[in-house]
């Protein structure tokens, strides 16, 4: 895994079965994707932190037609953890899905067969429902 780029504690928090966001220590939001200088008010005051990644379902869609070596049909959808929408996979049928369900992101070997580049020995990450929310 290489070190030398923004995203490395990301992919060091999957690898340790954990999720990752920065947060601004400016205005104390948290943002993705990462970046040097806060997207919100631009303070360099940035830094990681590790979440339980536990969400909510902002939006949804079935993917009948998907790029070649991923997997067919695919749900994809966008979920909010800590404030930040992240867009991930989601290991659910479609039809059993609603806006606002909770969902945890966890970390996963991905999906299909697809090339991730530098990536390919990282771990990835899905969403899935969370039965024991409230
Ligand atoms: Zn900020």
């Amino acid at each position: 895994m290489r070190e030398d780029v923004i995203a490395a504690p990301f992919f060091e928090a999957l690898a340790d079965d954990a999720f990752a966001v920065q947060r601004c220590g400016a205005c104390d939001r948290a943002f993705l994707p990462p970046a040097p200088v806060c997207p919100h008010c631009h303070a360099a005051d940035v830094d990681w932190e590790r979440t339980d990644a536990r969400g909510r379902l902002y939006a949804f869609t079935e993917l009948l037609r998907t790029p070649p070596n991923f997997d067919e049909p695919a749900v994809v959808g966008t979920v909010v953890v800590e404030g930040v929408r992240v867009l991930a996979p989601i290991d659910a049928p479609y039809d059993a899905l609603s806006i606002g369900d909770p969902v945890a992101l966890v970390p996963t070997d991905g999906a299909g067969d697809h090339d991730r580049g530098r990536w390919a020995d990282a771990p990835f990450f899905t969403a899935e429902p969370r039965p024991d929310a409230e």
